[in-house]
Formats: C-alpha cells, structure tokens, sequence
C-alpha cells in the first residue's frame, strides 16, 4: 500500500471498539485457575464475591468468551477520551538513523494521565449498576487511584483510596488530585485496619508496599456494608477492559496496512501490555503472524526475568487467592525506584503463561538507562512520558538500532501507557544525577521466594 502515513492515525467515533476482547478464549493452553488458599479448589464466583463486583467477577472467571459487549454507558465514558492517539515517531526514526517504522499508542492524554482510566470507568459503572455505595483501593504511584477517583466522581461513588505511604509523601499533588475528585485518601499502613496495625507493630517506619495497601484495601472493603474492591492491573478483567488499546491500534494500523513485526509495552502487573498486544497475539495464536511481543520491566523488581512461575499470594497479608504467575514472592519489596507503577511482585497469570510457553518475551532495564531513552524521545517527539512508559521506549530504541545494524525495515509498536508530569521529582533526580540504579542480588530475590507458599502445580 503505498499510501503516505500520516503522523497521527485518526479513527472515527464509529470506529471505536463496541467489544473487549478475551485473548484466554483463543488461547489453547490457558493459564491456570486461581485457587483458593484453603481448598486449593479453582476459585468460584461466591468466593469472590464479597470482594468484588459481580460484573468483573464473572469477567474474570470467563476463559472462553471471545468477544464481550462494552456497556453502552461505558461506551460513552470512553467517547469522552478516546480514541488515543497512535502516533507515527517519524521524528525518533530520523535521528536514531534507522530504517525502521516505529509507532506508539499514547494513553497519557486523559487527566489521570495513564491508560488506568480504561478499566477505572467500567470497575465503578458495574458498582453502581449492582447498588453499591463505596469502593476501595489501593495507589503505588497514584495513578490508579486519580483513575479511580476520577471514575468515582463520574458515578458518583464513594471511594477509599490507600496509598503506599512513601509515595503520598513524595507526590503530594497527585495526592490532591484524588481529594478533589472526591477521594479519600489514606496513608498506607495505616492505624484503620487490622492488617496494617501489625505491620505497624512490626515496623513503625515502614514506607509501605502495594501488597500492604492491597491488604488493607481489601480488608476494608469485606468489613463495610455496600462496599467491594477494585484493583488496577494484574488481573484478567482489567486486562480485558484494556483491550481497547490494541484494537484501535489495529483497526488504525489495518486502514494503511501496516502490519507490527514487534510489540512492546512495559509491565508492571501487565495489563496495559496484555490490552495493546491481545487483537495482535490472537493472530500469532491463529498461526497469521510471526510478530514478536516483549515485555519490559525495571532491573529492580524482575518478576519474568528472574521471578517464578508459582501460585502465590496477591498480597502482603496473603488474603488473595493463589494465582499461578511470574512472582518475586508477595514478601518482596523493590528498593525505591522512579517508575512506580511497576513496582509489584506478580504478573498477570495469562502474560505469565504466554511467557512460560515461548510466546512472550521479556528483558529488565536500568533506571538511568531508561531515563536516557525517555530524554531521547521527548526531544524529539514532544511528549514528557512517564518513567513507567519510558522502558517501552528503551526497548523500541534498541529495537530500531539493530535494524540499523542489519538494514531491516521492522515496524515496531509500543505503547506509551502515560504522561510523565505527575513525575517531575524523578526527572529532577535524573538531571542532578542522584539517580540510583539499585539492582537486587540473589539474597535478596531469595528472601522474597521463601514467601511463595509450596504448592504443587503441573507443567
Ligand atoms: C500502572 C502503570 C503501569 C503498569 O501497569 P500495567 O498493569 O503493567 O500496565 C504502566 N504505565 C503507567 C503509566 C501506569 O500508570
């Protein structure tokens, strides 16, 4: 097709996705069940229903639904954001000197900043839809919980927001954000659970963890009347409502024939990975395609690269149901590092299986390596991204030099799951050079297996 590609892809609002798709349906070797901690029997829908809403449970349990209708209601809570830009990086192809074709889907353009929205509105409609009054969650870097808050305020939901301690001190703006979207915001550990009161005791000074916040969140959530959970990533209905992602990607890409040879997104529980690449991997899955996916993830908390594949807890507390993934141990805590978002101990289990069976690939990158991709291409494309974001870049980067080396014209996707100006801070520590690069040693991956509890599990 000889059709000059334009910057920006532009779909239409009819074109937009009326259904999320679930790659699980088409996978031949499914991930495994999640178990519940006592029987070690596949979880069912009553138990998870006092965590969750009804509508994402059964999401969740649905490994053989193709296509799932978006509400209506939901349908328009997107129309008021989306489509997100797919953008042509003609100006990064330029100064990295390949020949490559490189293209992005940023999901940074909607006031929370990150694809998290995509999940957040249809977690509160389903809510409200089953008569709930509150919800609670969990924030890292606080992206989930702005998401969240924004999505409360729109259907007028009350919502509990525990926020990993360190990073409410370190990012007080986002912090605001949620309070004025409604949010109630409280430090994690706090003193208003029974999970965060022990570790607490524990260890007063604690900055907390995720698998601490979730403990919380959840806890909360089983103990108040009308209330349920909602969490951001990792999970298989979060990576559905993602989703959307990759087939406007593709329906913009098949417009002008464009055809990706490699995907990559960062990862961190996996969900805006596994929504970019889901339509993509079906035809790889269909024997239609030999893309290459890849998955990028910090040096400081590996959970593919160095993590196993186990059934383990979701959090601190180990109150979740055992789910079979790529994990560090639910005891593991990163050292601090600039890309929050990425900071959590699992992957989602149906990633986690494609990466098992050779169908995902995955490499961990440095900090200050990363940053130096992100400076690279904000220069030229104009858009601050977040550190999260910017390990995606790293990779598209290294991609398009080795096509430089060997004269091949791969098209190359990534997502750009976010905006970086809630992340000044980092980019300040980057420019005065206090960055760190804090790599964990073997003793310290050790520590965090001795928490994965030892059940059996086959191939
Ligand atoms: C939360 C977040 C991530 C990581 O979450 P996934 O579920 O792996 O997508 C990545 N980028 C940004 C901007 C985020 O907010």
């Amino acid at each position: 097709m000889n059709k000059k590609i334009p910057t920006r892809i532009y779909l239409s609002e009819d074109e937009l996705p009326k259904f999320w798709y679930n790659l699980r349906a088409d996978m031949k070797n499914k991930p495994d069940p999640m178990l519940h901690p006592g029987t070690l029997k596949p979880v069912t829908a009553a138990d998870l229903a006092p965590v969750f809403c009804n509508g994402v449970i059964e999401q969740e349990l649905d490994d053989t639904t193709r296509l799932i209708p978006i509400p209506d209601a939901i349908q328009d809570f997107y129309r008021a954001y989306r489509p997100s830009p797919l953008i042509r990086a003609y100006y990064l192809e330029k100064i990295l000197g390949t020949p490559a074709e490189i293209y992005y889907k940023f999901e940074g353009t909607n006031t929370s900043g990150s694809h998290k929205l995509n999940s957040a509105g249809p977690q509160a409609y389903y809510a409200k839809e089953e008569g709930l009054t509150s919800l609670t969650t969990e924030t890292g870097a606080g992206q989930w919980g702005t998401a969240m808050a924004m999505a409360c305020g729109f259907y007028d939901l009350k919502l509990i927001v525990y926020m990993v301690k360190i990073s409410s001190e370190q990012k007080p703006y986002r912090k605001a954000l949620m309070e004025t979207y409604g949010a109630n915001l409280i430090p994690s550990p706090s003193n208003t659970t029974e999970s965060g009161r022990k570790i607490l005791e524990g260890d007063p000074d604690t900055g907390g963890s995720l698998g601490c916040a979730i403990s919380e969140a959840i806890e909360t959530a089983v103990k108040t009347d009308k209330c349920r959970y909602v969490l951001g990533s990792v999970l298989n209905h979060v990576l559905l409502h993602q989703t959307i992602i990759g087939q406007e990607t593709k329906t913009a890409m098949d417009k002008y024939g464009i055809k990706p040879d490699i995907i990559i997104g960062c990862a961190g529980g996996g969900s805006n990975l596994g929504g970019l690449m889901a339509p993509f991997m079906a035809e790889k899955l269909a024997g239609k395609s030999n893309a290459r996916f890849i998955a990028v993830e910090p040096a400081s908390c590996p959970s593919f690269t160095r993590g196993r594949y186990a059934y383990d807890f979701g959090d601190t507390a180990k109150t979740t149901p055992l789910i079979r993934m790529q994990t560090l141990g639910s005891a593991f805590v990163p050292s601090a590092n600039h890309a929050g978002g990425l900071r959590y101990h699992g992957m989602n289990t149906t990633l986690s299986k494609l990466y098992h069976d050779g169908l995902l690939e995955a490499r961990a990158e440095k900090q200050t390596d990363v940053f130096d991709a992100a400076i690279q291409f904000m220069k030229v494309e104009g858009i601050l991204p977040a550190p999260e974001s910017s390990h995606a870049i790293k990779a598209a980067i290294d991609e398009a030099l080795v096509c430089k080396k060997t004269g091949e014209k791969k098209v190359i996707l990534f997502g750009l799951s976010g905006t970086g100006f809630f992340d000044m801070t980092a980019y300040a520590s980057y420019n005065n050079k206090t960055m760190s690069d804090y790599i964990p040693n073997d003793a310290d991956l050790e520590r965090g297996f001795a928490s994965i509890p030892g059940i059996p599990q086959n191939g």
